[in-house]
C-alpha cells in the first residue's frame, strides 16, 4: 500500500498580543520579512519538510553544507517559528538528566557517547550563532534545580549516582544553605544544584535567522501552507497543500506534536501542553528588588516550572504537564489556555513573591511531544522509507534539533557516518508505549488530578494521599530518571506529562 498521511486539519485562529509568544513578536518586529510566499501550483524538490521549526532548519542548512547542489522545499503552516520552536524557554540544554535512562538502554559506552553529543551540540550552536552573526540574545548564565518543597530533598540524586558510576561528573554543583538564600531571597526554594554556562537565547530570534540564512542559500520557504497530506508515488513523494503540491525524492515529517496522530507515531508520543507566563520588561523594579542576579532554571515538581530573566528584564514562568490532546489531536488550548494561564500565575505569585503587584503581561501555550523515555528518535515511515521524520523531543527540542539536524542530514543524505551511528543509538533506545484512547486520555486525566493533589498537600506540608502518590508515581515513571523515585515499569505506558 503506498503511504498516505493525512495531517490534522490546520486552524489559524490570530489572537491579541497577549496569548502569543512575545518572543516570536519581538522576531517578527525586528525583522524586514517579505510577505509569506503560500504554495501554489505543482513543484518539485529533492527534500521537502514540512514544518518549519527548529527540526527543518537545523537539517536544511546541515544539508546544504554537506550537499550544496540539493533542492530542498519547506512548507510551513502559519509563519516559521510560530510553532514550539518560537513559544519556548529557550534553554539549550543536553541529556545528562537522562544519563539513569540512557545507561539503562544502551550501556555505559554508548550510553556516555549519546550523552556527550548532547554536550557537543552546545559548542556547535555557539559556534554557529557566533560565525553567523546571530543576534538571538545568547547568553550563558547560571541555571539551577531545585526543590521547592523539602519533600523533595536531592532529586538530582539519581543522576548523580549515575554518573558517578560511569566515571563522569555532571557540569552541576551543589548549593549550600547560605547559596540557596543570597540567591532566592524570600522566595520558596530549599535546595539546588547549579549549573555555570547553562546556555539560552531568545528561541524565536534565532528561528528567524535560522530561516533566513537557509533562504539565502537557496531554500524555498513556503509559509501560510498548511499541508493537507502526503500520498507515495512511484517517482516520488508529494506533498499537498489546498493550493499546490511539492514532488519530493524525499520528505521530511518535521511538524512535531501536529502530526504525533499519525498511526505509526501515536503510540510513542503522548502530547500535552506547557503553559508560559511573562511580565513587561520591567528592569528598575528588578534592580530595586534585588531580582537582578535571581537564576533561572527548574524545579522538581512533577508538573515542573522552568524559567528565567530576559536581558531586557521580563520575568517569564512555564510549567508542563497541562492540557492533554485526546488521540494527539490538538485543541485551541494548545495555543492559549486561560484556565492553565491562572494556574501558572499562581505559581508564579508563588515563587516571585517579591513581584506579587507586578500584572502577567502575555501568555501563551504550546505542545510538547513526549515519548517514554524523554528522548527523540529519527527514522522512516515503516509504508515508504522516502519519509523520515523526527520525534519525541520531549519539551527539551532546543539542543535535541540541532543534534538531529546533523543526524537528520546525514539519515536523507543515506551517508554512513557518525551522525547516521548517533540515530541508530537513539533508534536503539527507543523503550515504551503509551495505551490507546480512550484509556490513554483517562489515565492522563486521573493522573493529572493526583499530581495536583499530591503537590498541593506537599506545598502544604501535609502527607499526600496513598492514592495520590500511587497514582503520581505513574507519571513519575514517564519523568527523566532525574525526578524518578519508584522504580519503573519494563515498559513504560505512561500517559502522564510532566515536562517543559
Ligand atoms: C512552552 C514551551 C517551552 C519549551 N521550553 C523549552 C526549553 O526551554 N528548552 C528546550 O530545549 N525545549 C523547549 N521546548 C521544546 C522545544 O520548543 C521543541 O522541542 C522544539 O521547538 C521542536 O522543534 P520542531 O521544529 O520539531 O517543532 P516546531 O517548532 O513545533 O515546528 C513544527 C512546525 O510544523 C508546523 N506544522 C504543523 N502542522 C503543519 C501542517 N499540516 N503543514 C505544515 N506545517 C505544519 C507548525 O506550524 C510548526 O511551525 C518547549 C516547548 C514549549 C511548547
Amino acid at each position: 500500500m503506498p503511504i498516505d498521511l493525512q495531517m490534522q486539519p490546520w486552524h489559524a485562529a490570530p489572537r491579541p498580543p497577549t496569548q502569543t509568544s512575545v518572543w516570536v513578536t519581538e522576531a517578527l518586529a525586528g525583522e524586514n520579512a517579505a510577505p509569506p510566499v503560500p504554495l501554489q501550483g505543482d513543484a518539485a524538490a529533492d527534500i521537502c519538510i514540512v514544518g518549519g521549526g527548529f527540526t527543518a532548519f537545523w537539517t536544511a542548512l546541515r544539508l546544504l553544507e554537506q550537499a550544496p547542489s540539493l533542492s530542498i522545499a519547506i512548507v510551513e503552516a502559519g509563519l516559521c517559528g510560530q510553532g514550539a520552536s518560537g513559544r519556548n524557554s529557550g534553554a539549550i540544554g543536553h541529556w545528562w538528566g537522562r544519563l539513569p535512562t540512557l545507561l539503562r538502554l544502551l550501556g555505559k559506552d554508548d550510553a556516555l557517547r549519546v550523552l556527550r553529543a548532547s554536550v557537543d551540540v552546545l559548542d556547535d550552536v555557539r559556534g554557529f550563532v557566533a560565525a553567523h552573526g546571530i543576534d538571538c540574545d545568547l547568553r550563558l548564565e547560571t541555571s539551577v534545580w531545585s526543590t521547592t518543597y523539602p519533600s523533595q530533598a536531592g532529586a538530582w540524586l539519581p543522576m548523580f549516582k549515575a554518573a558517578e558510576a560511569a566515571g563522569v561528573a555532571p557540569p552541576h554543583r551543589p548549593l549550600s544553605a547560605e547559596d540557596m538564600r543570597v540567591l532566592f531571597g524570600e522566595a520558596p526554594y530549599y535546595q539546588g544544584v547549579a549549573e555555570d554556562n547553562a546556555l539560552r537565547v531568545q528561541p524565536a530570534k534565532l528561528l528567524r535567522a535560522l530561516r533566513r540564512l537557509a533562504l539565502q542559500r537557496g531554500v524555498r520557504v513556503h509559509e501560510a501552507s498548511p499541508v493537507g497530506r502526503i500520498t507515495g508515488e512511484p517517482a516520488h513523494v508529494r506533498v499537498r497543500t489546498e493550493h499546490g503540491s511539492v514532488r519530493a525524492g524525499k520528505v521530511l515529517l518535521a511538524a512535531n506534536a501536529w502530526m504525533a496522530h499519525l498511526p505509526e507515531i501515536r503510540p510513542f508520543v503522548a502530547v500535552t501542553s506547557s503553559d508560559l507566563v511573562v511580565t513587561a520588561p520591567i528592569p528598575e523594579l528588578l534592580k530595586q528588588r534585588g531580582l537582578l542576579q535571581r537564576p533561572g532554571g527548574v524545579n522538581s515538581r512533577m508538573m515542573l516550572n522552568y524559567g528565567s530573566l530576559t536581558p531586557a528584564g521580563r520575568v517569564y514562568l512555564g510549567r508542563g504537564g497541562g492540557s492533554i490532546a485526546w488521540g494527539n489531536r490538538m485543541g485551541p488550548a494548545f495555543d492559549f489556555s486561560a484556565r492553565m494561564t491562572a494556574e501558572v500565575e499562581q505559581d508564579f505569585r508563588y515563587l516571585y513573591p517579591e513581584l506579587r503587584d507586578v500584572p502577567i503581561a502575555a501568555a501563551w501555550s504550546g505542545p510538547i511531544d513526549r515519548s517514554p523515555t524523554g528522548l527523540p528518535w529519527f527514522a522512516r515511515m515503516a509504508a515508504d522509507p522516502r519519509v523520515h521524520y523526527a520525534v519525541g523531543f520531549s519539551g527539551h527540542g532546543m539542543g535535541a534539533t540541532a543534534l538531529g539536524g546533523r543526524v537528520l542530514a546525514s539519515q536523507l543524505l543515506e551517508r554512513e557516518d557518525t551522525w547516521t551511528e548517533l540515530g541508530a543509538l537513539l533508534a536503539r533506545a527507543r523503550s515504551g508505549w503509551y495505551p490507546p484512547e480512550p484509556i490513554r486520555f483517562g489515565a492522563a486525566h486521573a493522573i493529572r488530578r493526583a499530581v495536583a493533589r499530591r503537590d498541593e498537600a506537599l506545598h502544604r506540608g501535609r502527607t499526600p494521599s496513598r492514592l495520590d502518590a500511587r497514582l503520581a508515581a505513574m507519571a513519575m515513571s514517564s519523568l527523566p530518571d532525574r525526578l524518578r523515585f519508584a522504580p519503573a515499569p519494563q515498559l513504560d505506558p505512561q500517559p502522564g506529562e510532566t515536562q517543559p
